[in-house]
C-alpha cells in the first residue's frame, strides 16, 4: 500500500475533519494546556474536549494564548466537544453548549456530540442506578439541531451509539449525525458499527486508540501486544504508532491522549509511512477487549 497521508476525512456536511486529534480525557488541568500547547506547535489541527473532562476552561486560555501570539487561527483548528448525559433536556442543551464556548473562549465548535446515549438527572454526578432518568434521544437531538441551525455547532453527531441507536436516531433526525465517536482500536475494531456508519454517510472516530493504557485496573494489552509489537518493528516505528496508523488506514479519525511532549510528538509522526497490505491483515488475528472497559468508564463517571 502507497504512503497515503490520510490527513482529514470529509464528513456529510461537507466539512472536513482532521484525522488526527489530541485527546483531553484524564489530562489534569495544571497539565492540559501544556499538552495542547505541544500538540498544536506540533501540527495537531483536532482537540477532542468535553464538559465532563473537568479541564475545558484551560484548555480555553491555551487556545486564547496561542490565538494571540500567531500561532495558529481559530479557522485552522477542529474543536469537539460533548454534551454531558445530565444536560439531556432539551431547554439544557443550549445552555451546555454555551457554558463550552465560554469555557473554551470560543464563537462555536465544530463537531458537538451527544456523549452517552445514557440521561441522567440534572446535576447528579455519576453513573450510579439512582441517578439515570429516561433518555429522550428524539428531544435531545432536535435541541442540537437547534445549534447547528444557529451556528454555533458547525456540526452535530453521537458518541457511544450502537447500529441500533445510530438507525432509531436516524429514522426521527432532520439534521442526520455527523460522527459517531466510539471505542476503537487494534483489539476492537468496530466493523459492524462501521459498515453501518459508512452506508449512512457517518464518520468513525475511534477514541481509546491506544487502549487506554492510563486506566491501570484493566490491564491495555495494545502496546504490548505480541502482533503489534512485531509489526512496529518491521515498520521501525513504535507500538503506538503502529496502532494509530491502523486506525487511520481503517478509515478512522484517531484521538490519542497524552500529556507528555515526547509521546504528543511520536504519536503524530503517522502520516509519511504506511502498513502493507499483508502486514495489516496480521490485526485480524487480534482478539476483541473492548466492552470490560466500556463497562469501567461506565462505574468511573
Ligand atoms: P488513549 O488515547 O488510548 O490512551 C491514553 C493513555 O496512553 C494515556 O495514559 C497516555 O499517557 C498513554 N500514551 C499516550 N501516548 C503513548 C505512547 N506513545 N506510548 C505509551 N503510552 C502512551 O486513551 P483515552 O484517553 O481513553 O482516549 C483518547 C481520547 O478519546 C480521550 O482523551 C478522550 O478525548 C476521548 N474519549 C472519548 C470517550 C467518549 O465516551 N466519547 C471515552 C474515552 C475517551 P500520558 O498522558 O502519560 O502520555
Amino acid at each position: 500500500m502507497a504512503a497515503t497521508a490520510i490527513r482529514f476525512f470529509e464528513l456529510n456536511t461537507g466539512a472536513k475533519i482532521p484525522s488526527f486529534g489530541l485527546g483531553t480525557w484524564q489530562s489534569d488541568p495544571g497539565v492540559v494546556a501544556d499538552a495542547v500547547t505541544t500538540a498544536i506547535k506540533a501540527g495537531y489541527r483536532h482537540i477532542d474536549c468535553a464538559q465532563i473532562y473537568g479541564n475545558e476552561n484551560e484548555i480555553g486560555g491555551a487556545l486564547k494564548k496561542l490565538f494571540a501570539e500567531g500561532l495558529v487561527k481559530r479557522e485552522e483548528l477542529w474543536i469537539t466537544s460533548k454534551l454531558w448525559c445530565n444536560n439531556h433536556a432539551p431547554e439544557d442543551v443550549p445552555k451546555a453548549l454555551d457554558q463550552t464556548l465560554q469555557d473554551l473562549q470560543l464563537d462555536y465548535l465544530d463537531l458537538y456530540l451527544i456523549h452517552w446515549p445514557v440521561s441522567m438527572k440534572k446535576g447528579s454526578v455519576g453513573f450510579k442506578p439512582e441517578n439515570l432518568s429516561q433518555p429522550d434521544i428524539p428531544n435531545t437531538w432536535k435541541a442540537m439541531e437547534g445549534l447547528h441551525d444557529s451556528g454555533k455547532a458547525r456540526a452535530i453527531g453521537v458518541s457511544n451509539f450502537s447500529t441500533k441507536k445510530l438507525g432509531d436516531l436516524l429514522a426521527v433526525a432532520r439534521v442526520p449525525p455527523a460522527v459517531n465517536q466510539v471505542e476503537c482500536h487494534p483489539s476492537w475494531h468496530q466493523q459492524k458499527l462501521h459498515a453501518f456508519c459508512k452506508s449512512k454517510g457517518i464518520h468513525l472516530t475511534g477514541y481509546s486508540p491506544l487502549g487506554s493504557p492510563g486506566i491501570r485496573s484493566i490491564k491495555s494489552d495494545i502496546l504490548t501486544n505480541p502482533i503489534v509489537t512485531m509489526l512496529a518493528e518491521k515498520l521501525g516505528k513504535t507500538p503506538a504508532q503502529v496502532a494509530l496508523r491502523w486506525g487511520l488506514q481503517m478509515d478512522h479519525s484517531v484521538i490519542p491522549k497524552s500529556t507528555k511532549e515526547a509521546r504528543i510528538n511520536e504519536n503524530f509522526d503517522v502520516f509519511d509511512w504506511s502498513i502493507p497490505e499483508d502486514l495489516f491483515a496480521k490485526f485480524s488475528e487480534i482478539h476483541r477487549r473492548g466492552l470490560l472497559r466500556v463497562l469501567h468508564l461506565c462505574m468511573r463517571l
